[in-house]
């Protein structure tokens, strides 16, 4: 493409690309040239600064932009273009994206974009939010591989995934890995409602707690909770319970043991087992707790839990509240570190 340049010596090319990238001269759509000793800047226009130097008139390549996302090559119309998600997770080689209502008949355009921009993705799903009990989602294949089974890897550790039967979070690895870190040598420690089990297996990787319990009523997510914790060698740190949590303590009292650290995710309904994890609580024990709440919600569901902490002869001292995420307009997954103490008798 036709443009004015500068022309200058090798050895002097570099001061000039310095000079004119200052004043905002160069053209940084058009690639700089080098022929014979000499060296041609595509600039923007002639300005008095430039009158010294020698002006030329020439052919430059044209930089292709490469694009970023897949909005850059999705071939829709424009008035559709503005309403595609800017996000999106991806579990393995796995994309898990949500669509309003009007994108849905361009759904396939949509999943072929999004492999077509990221190698690593070979299936794209069409993703509902989690549902019931297990924490579940309705899951569509809309592009590439069919099937929904990957690897995820997170923090140096694999996690085998069936995204349509088990719940996993990429978006709560850093969450896990500051859970990990919080954990001292010799800890007993309850993941209550643990899913494929990476709150366990990050902790057993990076922490020395004596013994992990990881309970989850779901038996699929159980039976890929033991592939994961074999898979990465965590046989001897970490026992797998497929049962209710509400039955912790039963196990608890007959291995006569108490909790020093317990991991409660299971937003919207993990205030209903705050109980159960203190019946297995040690004197002191740290509780991490997560919810969805809107902001208004947070203060009214820390008082509900140190009413049934005072019920339960445990009195709540410290509680560390963290915005992990937004859920949904003006609704967070909320964090909170919890110590509970034993009150004495
Ligand atoms: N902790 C895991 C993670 O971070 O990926 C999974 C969290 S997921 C939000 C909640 C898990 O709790 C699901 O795997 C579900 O099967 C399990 N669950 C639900 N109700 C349960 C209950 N009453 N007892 C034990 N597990 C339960």
């Amino acid at each position: 493409m036709r443009s004015k340049g500068i022309q200058v010596k090798l050895e002097k090319a570099e001061k000039m690309r310095r000079f004119l990238s200052k004043g905002d001269l160069i053209r940084r759509d058009l690639r700089i040239r080098k022929d014979k000793g000499f060296i041609y800047i595509p600039i923007k226009k002639s300005s008095e600064s430039l009158t010294s130097y020698n002006i030329i008139e020439s052919d430059f390549e044209k930089i292709e932009k490469k694009p970023k996302s897949y909005r850059d090559i999705i071939q829709i119309p424009d008035r559709i273009k503005q309403g595609l998600p800017t996000s999106y997770d991806i579990i393995g080689d796995i994309a898990l994206i949500k669509l309003q209502e009007n994108l849905l008949e361009y759904k396939k355009e949509i999943g072929d974009a999004l492999i077509k921009i990221n190698k690593n993705i070979k299936t794209v799903c069409l993703i509902k939010p989690v549902k019931g009990e297990l924490r579940t989602r309705d899951i569509k294949i809309i592009a590439g591989e069919n099937r929904t089974k990957t690897i995820h890897k997170e923090y140096g550790l694999k996690f085998n995934i069936d995204i349509s039967k088990a719940y996993f979070s990429p978006r709560l690895a850093s969450e896990r890995k500051r859970v990990a870190d919080l954990v001292k040598p010799g800890e007993i420690i309850v993941d209550m409602f643990a899913g494929v089990a990476p709150f366990s297996i990050i902790i057993a990787k990076y922490a020395q707690p004596n013994i992990i319990y990881a309970f989850d009523k779901n038996k699929i997510a159980v039976d890929c909770a033991l592939k994961n914790i074999k898979m990465n060698n965590f046989l001897d740190k970490i026992e797998v319970i497929n049962t209710d949590a509400e039955k912790v303590n039963e196990v608890f009292s007959k291995k006569r043991i108490k909790a020093n650290r317990i991991i409660m995710n299971l937003p919207f309904s993990a205030h209903l087992f705050f109980k159960y994890a203190l019946k297995i609580a040690d004197d002191f024990c740290v509780i991490h707790y997560y919810d969805i709440l809107t902001e208004d919600e947070i203060g009214v569901r820390m008082e509900e839990l140190t009413r049934i902490a005072e019920y339960n002869k445990t009195s709540l001292t410290e509680f560390n509240i963290k915005k992990i995420k937004t859920y949904a307009p003006r609704e967070f997954y909320i964090g909170i570190d919890i110590t509970a103490k034993r009150m004495p008798m």
